[in-house]
């Protein structure tokens, strides 16, 4: 990932592994989001597995391959999709999803990526392209 080389200082070895899986505007994206707040990368690509395993305990979540999370391109994993979390992680706290909500808004806003954010839905940590 050259591309994001130097970007990140909130991210770890996981949360790249994790945003590598995204369409590369999403990961231009949260790393720059990561230079502004501590946060981590919870989800990228979910695998047919993955996303029937998440279905199946009931969280709100579309069947594989509808979800953004699900997308492929050329049979490798492109997400539209990213979930992510604000360190340190308390769900409870939706001060702390609205904050980084507005910071990833910032973030689209100035790199002109179309976004949508699932806080609506209660889904606080779920962005996706549109
Ligand atoms: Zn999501």
């Amino acid at each position: 990932m050259p591309t994001l080389q130097g970007f990140q200082p909130s991210l770890t070895e996981r949360d790249m592994i994790r945003l590598a899986t995204c369409d590369v505007k999403l990961q231009m994206l949260i790393a720059k989001v990561a230079k502004l707040t501590p946060l981590m990368v919870i989800w990228g690509f979910r695998s047919k597995a993955e996303q029937t395993e998440i279905v199946e305990t009931g969280v709100r979540a579309l069947p594989w391959p509808k979800s953004k999370h699900n997308h492929m391109i050329d049979g490798e994993p492109c997400s539209q999709a990213v979930d992510l979390g604000i360190l340190p992680l308390v769900w409870k706290n939706e001060q702390h999803w609205r904050v980084l909500a507005s910071y990833v808004w910032q973030e689209s806003i100035r790199a002109k990526v179309g976004l949508k954010w699932l806080g609506h839905l209660d889904d606080y940590g779920h962005f996706e392209l549109t």
